[in-house]
C-alpha cells in the first residue's frame, strides 16, 4: 500500500494514484460505519468480498451498456479504476420502503413501491446528507438539468437489471445508494458509474424469508454482519472458493 500515494481516504475506502495517468486504485477496509460514523466497527473480511461484488455487479452492467468506471480488479483488496471528477450527490434507488423513506413518510419497512422512487441526497458529511431536490443541485451548480437527466435514465436501467439479477438469486432488492463521476475525454464529457456497488450501500433481503442480507445487520446490531456478506456472494455465485480463510489473506494475493 505505501508504495503509492495517496489520494483520497474515505470511511470504507482508500484511492491511491494508478499505474497510469487518469486511473486510481481502489483500495476497500473492513472498517464498517452507520449514522454518519457515530457508529464504528469492523466487519472481517468485508473489504475482499464488497470489491469482489462491486467487480461483478459493475462488469454485469458495463455488458449491457452502462459506463462505469470500473477497469479491473487487482487484487484481494484492489480495483484499478477511471479517475472521475464526482458528482457530489447519492443517489438513492427504492423498491421497497425501508430505512429513512419509512421514517419520513411513515411507510411500514417492506412494503412494496408502486413504482420505483429515485432520490437525492447532498454529500456533505457535516450537513448529514440532507435529502435534495433537482432544484437545488442545478441551483448550486452540482450537476446541470442535463447532467440530471443522464444520472436518471442510468439509475432506472441499473435498477432493472440489479433488481433482475438478484432476483435470479433468491434476493430482494430493496434499496441501494450510488455515485456517478465525469469522465473526460478530450472536449467531450461523460456521466459514469463510479463508487461501488455493495451490501454496504445497498438492503438486500432474503425473498423467501425477508431476512437482512446487508449492512443493516451492522447498523441494528442483528449479529452475522460477515456472514450475511459472505452469502450474497455465494448467492451471486463468487465466494472465494478457498472459504473464509480465503477472505483474511494478504493484500496482494490474487
Ligand atoms: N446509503 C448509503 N450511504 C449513505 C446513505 C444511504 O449507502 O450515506 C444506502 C443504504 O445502505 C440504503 C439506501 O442507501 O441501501 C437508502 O438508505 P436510507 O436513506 O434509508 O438511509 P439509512 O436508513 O441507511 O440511514
Amino acid at each position: 500500500m505505501s508504495r503509492r500515494r495517496q489520494v483520497y481516504e474515505g470511511k470504507a475506502k482508500i484511492l491511491f494514484e494508478g499505474p497510469e495517468p487518469g486511473t486510481l486504485v481502489q483500495y476497500f477496509k473492513d472498517d464498517a460505519t452507520a449514522f454518519n460514523a457515530k457508529k464504528k466497527g469492523i466487519i472481517t473480511g468485508k473489504g475482499v468480498l464488497n470489491n469482489r461484488i462491486s467487480e461483478y455487479l459493475m462488469t454485469r452492467l458495463e455488458e449491457i451498456g452502462i459506463p462505469t468506471h470500473f477497469i479491473r480488479r487487482l487484487n484481494m483488496r484492489e480495483q484499478l479504476v477511471r479517475e472521475v471528477e464526482i458528482i457530489p450527490i447519492e443517489v438513492v434507488i427504492r423498491n421497497v420502503a425501508a430505512g429513512s423513506f419509512s421514517e419520513r413518510f411513515g411507510v411500514p419497512e417492506g412494503q412494496a413501491l408502486p413504482r420505483s422512487v429515485v432520490e437525492y441526497y447532498y454529500k456533505n458529511d457535516q450537513l448529514g446528507d440532507p435529502m435534495v431536490s433537482e432544484e437545488h443541485i442545478t441551483a448550486f451548480g452540482w450537476a446541470t438539468t442535463q447532467d440530471l437527466d443522464d444520472i436518471m435514465a442510468l439509475a432506472l436501467r441499473i435498477n432493472d437489471f440489479l433488481y433482475g439479477l438478484f432476483l435470479g438469486v433468491g434476493v430482494k432488492l430493496v434499496d441501494f445508494k450510488i455515485e456517478f463521476g465525469r469522465l473526460w475525454n478530450e472536449e467531450e464529457m461523460r456521466i459514469v458509474l463510479a463508487d461501488e456497488i455493495s451490501p454496504d450501500c445497498a438492503r438486500l433481503w432474503d425473498i423467501k424469508t425477508n431476512e437482512k442480507m446487508d449492512k443493516d445487520r451492522f447498523r441494528r446490531d442483528l449479529g452475522k454482519v460477515e456472514e450475511a456478506y459472505q452469502e450474497v456472494a455465494r448467492r451471486l455465485g463468487i465466494f472465494p472458493e478457498g472459504g473464509p480463510r480465503d477472505l483474511k489473506g494478504p493484500a496482494t494475493m490474487q
